[in-house]
């Protein structure tokens, strides 16, 4: 499945923050957007999950309009994970991985059997069953944010919109988080992934989408994509690109801040 950015001007009444936008994004594909703070992957992202029309152009999700999706069946192919926060989410772990389904329950029905052994896989997936009776408000950050990932998961969706899912969690949790993403890619599974931290696209060995300049500026493999002048030209700040290369425990390249 894909979904495809056709000739797309987003933004707000009197104010295009991305021209002639012409991206796709397929199911079993990672793609870290990049961009310094403004830039637009807010609005890309909103505009992508039907709550900002475009001003101009079409969104197609598997091919149909988004405007022509009923939003419910929208919502069974479309997952949103936001920033990490806290929710107020007075219930237990379990509980919150449940509400995913609802998109997928009829109007009356509450969770079944096979809902229940699908919140059960999702929580497995992210090695998180032990807190399933913990309430979620009493979680750690880290915490948290896996269970909201399985609560995403939990949809059974074609494609996750991440908007920074790392931010606000301490280094470890992000790497956790990282490696988490990492392991979700699949076939049946795309992830877009907005993230401040252009490593993040090589830990995943993603695909890159730069916004940058009004526009999206920039898109493919991160080997080719996250290079020093790129970095210097999206965040003005000077960074080395090395290749860990025969390195045992790692083969990628790292971003290196010259401070
Ligand atoms: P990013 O997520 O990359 O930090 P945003 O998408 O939030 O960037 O913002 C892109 C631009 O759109 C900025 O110039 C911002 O001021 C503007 N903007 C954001 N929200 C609104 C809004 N509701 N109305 C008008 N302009 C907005």
């Amino acid at each position: 499945m894909t979904f495809e950015l056709q000739n797309t001007s987003l933004g707000y009444p009197g104010h295009i923050v991305l021209k002639d936008v012409n991206y796709s994004v397929s199911t079993g594909e990672i793609v870290c957007v990049l961009g310094k703070n403004g830039a637009g992957k807010t609005t890309l992202f909103r505009t992508l999950l039907g709550v900002l029309k475009p001003i101009s152009g079409k969104i197609l999700l598997d091919g149909k309009d988004i405007e022509k999706w009923n939003r419910k069946h929208f919502a069974q192919k479309v997952a949103y994970i936001p920033q990490a926060r806290s929710l107020p989410f007075p219930y237990t772990v379990k509980e919150v991985v449940l509400f995913g389904r609802t998109s997928r329950l009829s109007v009356f029905s509450s969770p079944g059997k096979k809902d229940e052994l699908i919140a059960d896989e999702c929580l497995d997936m992210l090695n998180i069953r032990y807190l399933g009776n913990r309430i979620f408000t009493q979680l750690s950050g880290g915490e948290q944010q896996m269970v909201i990932i399985a609560r995403a998961l939990a949809q059974q969706p074609a494609f996750l919109i991440m908007d920074e899912p790392t931010s606000s969690l301490d280094f470890g949790n992000q790497i956790k988080i990282i490696r988490q993403v990492n392991d979700l890619k699949n076939n049946s599974l795309g992830i877009i992934m907005a993230t401040h931290s252009p490593d993040h696209a090589f830990m995943c060995d993603a695909n890159v989408a730069v916004v940058h300049n009004g526009t999206v500026w920039n898109t493919g493999h991160a080997n080719d994509i996250v290079t020093e002048e790129m970095l210097k030209e999206i965040y003005g700040v000077k960074v080395r690109v090395k290749n860990l290369g025969n390195n045992p425990d790692c083969h990628r390249k790292v971003c290196i801040p010259m401070v």
